[in-house]
């Protein structure tokens, strides 16, 4: 009779679990732990919508192992004491666990394999990781369309079974469920639902119709023409290699527009992968921009307007309606965090870092390679970024993608009675769109002249 110890990280879920099946195939017991986090109060990188996520998907976690014989140990502290103790409690031989691409995770995984207890690391959280997708010469991509590429034609693994049974001895010791008062937070948002079953549901809307007019809608910010499944997988609630093989399935027998809906979908899961490899080679990039001649840009500081952008008070609509919409849902659609990334950098010159932070604290998805993707990409500082001579004008932006102001009345009520054209341009100065509600903090044309010198001189 061999136990062993299932390390649930970023993988909550019982189908497709690579290090789960690979621990339930090799020991006759396992026992599944989630190691819960020890700080309170306020934590940089992750926040209360984030945090209330997690608890959704333990708790759906718990039950679904429950529904198989088993039980959900929860623990709180340091991974490699927790891990220490239960195995030395539980005679358990090995510790079973799928890699984590971030600098955090990886040093984590360090300290367990550094125990003295056989560790069996997975790869499960892309369908390539690391060295997978390599250049000619051995180096990794810079440039996304290339990497793309390599990327397509590597052969892809299909998704493994679901858990039958586990058992777990009733008596391990465990700890309650997690709750937000665990980490002493404020509920902050209303999230969505939480867990394996809720993501599989999401998945199955998505693939139902949408995904084939994705191409068309998925820039959009209403009219769900997105999977909303980031945060599934950040969690781990989904596995890459299901949602792959099921978009893949439903675009077999389709063509023309469909196809492409199906083609650009698999486009943007090659993006996460491409954020993750990039953090991956380059860890200072959440340190430093990756283009080094960006390095020591001179961003301004100022407190106030910085917390205007945070609040969606900044006076332009579109920015506006993201904000708050992060605010009350821990989520934004990614033509506004475009949006709204551009403005905190190129309107307002500050520095992407605290958008980025910001993000990481708001965000259900929050996840470090694609936020440090999307916030350098926005910033012109990363691979493969926008060129920084490519400002966007949020009042355009929303003529292009909001032209009745749907999205932004959802978000914005002092706006509601306004025409919508009215919001998609600079009011008259002095002028305000309606009582209320803010005149815009700076003129785009004057900041975005502004920023083109800051650039320009940073590149010498
Ligand atoms: P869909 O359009 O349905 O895309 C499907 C999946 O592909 C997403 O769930 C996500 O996993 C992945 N994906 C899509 N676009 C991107 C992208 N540009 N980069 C990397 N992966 C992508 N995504 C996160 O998951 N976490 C973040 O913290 C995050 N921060 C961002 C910050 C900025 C400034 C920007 C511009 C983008 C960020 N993104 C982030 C990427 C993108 O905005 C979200 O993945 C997307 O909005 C999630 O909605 P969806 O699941 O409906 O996406």
């Amino acid at each position: 009779m061999t136990t062993a110890i299932h390390w649930f990280r970023r993988d909550l879920r019982l189908t497709d679990n690579t290090a789960l099946n690979a621990a339930l195939a090799a020991h006759d017991v396992v026992i599944p732990v989630y190691i819960v986090s020890e700080w309170r109060g306020e934590h940089g990188w992750t926040g209360a919508a984030r945090q209330e996520f997690l608890c959704g998907c333990l708790a759906s976690l718990a039950k679904n192992l429950e529904a198989k014989g088993g039980r959900l140990i929860i623990r709180q502290g340091s991974a490699e004491v927790v891990l220490k103790e239960l195995a030395r409690e539980t005679g358990a031989e090995a510790i079973y666990f799928n890699r984590d691409p971030d600098p955090f995770g990886r040093e984590m995984e360090t300290r367990v394999a550094r125990m003295g207890i056989p560790t069996h690391a997975s790869q499960d959280i892309a369908l390539h990781e690391r060295t997978e997708v390599m250049t000619a010469t051995g180096t990794a991509y810079r440039v996304f369309t290339p990497y793309a590429r390599a990327w397509a034609k590597l052969e892809k693994v299909a998704p493994g079974r679901s858990v039958g049974r586990i058992s777990t001895p009733p008596t391990v010791p465990t700890q309650p469920l997690p709750t937000l008062e665990t980490w002493v937070l404020p509920r902050a948002a209303k999230v969505v639902e939480a867990g394996e079953a809720a993501a599989r549901r999401r998945l199955s809307r998505f693939l139902d119709g949408p995904v084939f007019r994705y191409a068309e809608r998925r820039d959009l910010p209403v009219g769900e023409g997105t999977s909303r499944l980031s945060q599934d997988l950040r969690f781990g609630t989904l596995s890459i290699r299901e949602v792959y093989a099921r978009v893949m399935e439903a675009g077999k027998s389709r063509s023309g527009a469909d196809q492409r809906g199906v083609d650009v979908f698999v486009n943007e899961l090659m993006w996460r992968e491409f954020y993750m490899q990039v953090l991956w080679h380059w860890p200072e990039v959440l340190e430093v921009e990756f283009r080094e001649e960006y390095r020591g840009m001179p961003w301004v500081r100022d407190a106030l307007g910085l917390e205007r952008w945070r609040t969606g008070e900044t006076g332009f609509p579109i920015v506006d309606a993201g904000m708050r919409e992060l605010a009350a849902t821990g989520y934004m659609h990614n033509r506004v965090r475009m949006i709204v990334a551009m403005f905190l950098t190129k309107d307002l010159h500050m520095d992407w870092r605290a958008g980025e932070q910001w993000f990481m604290q708001r965000l259900v998805d929050g996840e470090i390679a694609a936020n440090n993707g999307g916030w350098q990409w926005s910033a012109s500082t990363g691979t493969d970024a926008a060129p920084y001579f490519r400002i966007q004008n949020p009042w355009s932006q929303a003529k292009r993608f909001d032209p009745e102001g749907e999205f932004t009345k959802r978000w914005v009520p002092e706006l509601r009675e306004v025409p919508g054209a009215k919001l998609c341009e600079p009011p008259a100065p002095g002028v305000r769109l309606a009582r209320g509600y803010p005149l815009p903090m700076v003129d785009h044309h004057a900041e975005r002249d502004r920023a083109l010198e800051m650039y320009r001189a940073a590149k010498g």
